[in-house]
């Protein structure tokens, strides 16, 4: 998931992780020189998913606790704030991840035209 869509190999994000940078991408895939930004503002509409995925998430976690745990309302949302910050950067990384994965195809044989760079989508 976190992998280069084109040649799903070269790595999506910046390793090791900073708290810093949560969504530190490299400007091209290591392994096929695929662009990470084909264009400035790429990644608006992955803010839109994440949004989508998050409110979906943060319902059910309410749902759960208020449902399933019988906890008060107070309690369910400190509960939620844990965790919306404990998902954070995950949904913001999973969101990017789909985004440039709906954007960009996979190609098998992108590793071996390593030298040919790819701009399109
Ligand atoms: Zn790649």
């Amino acid at each position: 998931m976190k992998k280069c869509p084109r040649c799903q190999e070269g790595d999506l994000f910046v390793k090791p992780f900073e708290f810093s940078k949560p969504v530190n991408m490299p400007e091209n895939c290591p392994v096929c020189n695929q662009k990470f930004e084909p264009e400035p503002g790429f990644y608006y509409g992955s803010m839109f998913l994440s949004y989508i995925f998050s409110a979906f998430f943060f319902l059910g976690i309410i749902g759960l606790c208020l449902i399933v745990f019988k906890m008060s309302l107070n309690a369910a949302m400190g509960v939620l704030l844990l965790i919306a910050a404990l998902t954070y950067m995950f949904f913001l990384r999973m969101s990017r991840s789909i985004w440039i994965n709906l954007m960009i195809k996979y190609d098998p044989k992108a590793k071996e035209n390593k030298s040919a760079k790819s701009f399109g989508y």
